[in-house]
């Protein structure tokens, strides 16, 4: 059966250059960043994490995306560079889209990689499902990631694995914004039963996120209590309480 939602996306500006795209279908799908106008040249948007092409409940989350984008006036043929977060298929299985499409640049970090093309393989076929496939062109290294002419945004790259091995977030200082894939979700924290997850290592990524001064938590999955997390106070309330989980 395939389930239709009338709105599939909701997007939120955070900032001049930064709008996400947040999941509202029925099925799973991860939310969804652009950064735009950023890159030189004809392609300049960043896509970070584009998520499924198409869910468990047979919903074209890439179509959707690429809707709500054009409604913003973004288009996927602009995009130049997709950043995953992690390799699990909710976040990449579109990157071979977005290639098609524009030929983006892939990265994520190479602990990801190795497990894409290892364990994270294995536990696709074991679960039928077709490996992401793409090709990074370099890898995340935890640190600064200074992105378009004069360093138009400049992110700084943190290492936290614990949900997968070579997870990421990105914190922008200039915004405060903190993108955390599916390591930190409003009152919750990422699963670590899956191939390669440690709560160990979760817990020392959570503590190294909650020092950062943080206005807007962009995470990977809504929850039961919300979204994006906004303003400090929030955030560190909701840091305070995922903790409780580790
Ligand atoms: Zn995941």
């Amino acid at each position: 059966m395939v389930y239709r939602s009338l709105k599939t996306y909701e997007s939120i500006q955070l900032a001049d250059n930064f709008y996400g795209y947040i999941w509202q279908g029925n099925g799973n799908n991860c939310n969804t960043c652009l950064l735009v106008d950023v890159l030189r040249g004809d392609r300049p948007h960043i896509i970070i994490d584009p998520g499924h092409i198409t869910n468990e409940f047979g919903e074209n989350c890439f179509d959707y995306l690429a809707k709500a984008m054009q409604e913003n006036g973004f288009k996927v043929e602009d995009i130049g560079l997709i950043i995953n977060t992690h390799s699990h298929i909710d976040h990449c299985q579109a990157n071979e889209m977005v290639v098609q499409k524009s030929g983006a640049w892939v990265t994520l970090s190479e602990e990801e990689d190795e497990f894409r093309r290892t364990s994270g393989e294995r536990l696709n076929s074991m679960l039928g499902s077709k490996n992401p496939e793409f090709k990074p062109l370099f890898y995340l290294k935890e640190g600064e990631l200074n992105l378009g002419a004069k360093n138009k945004v400049s992110l700084q790259v943190f290492l936290t694995p614990g949900h997968s091995p070579g997870s990421i977030c990105l914190y922008w200082p200039e915004t405060k914004i903190l993108v955390t894939g599916d390591v930190v979700f409003y009152g919750s924290i990422g699963r670590t039963d899956f191939p390669g997850g440690s709560l160990s290592l979760l817990k020392k990524s959570v503590d190294r996120l909650s020092q950062l001064d943080v206005d807007y938590v962009f995470p990977g999955h809504r929850t039961e209590y919300g979204n994006v997390i906004k303003d400090k106070t929030n955030v560190k309330r909701n840091f305070q309480a995922v903790k409780l989980f580790l």
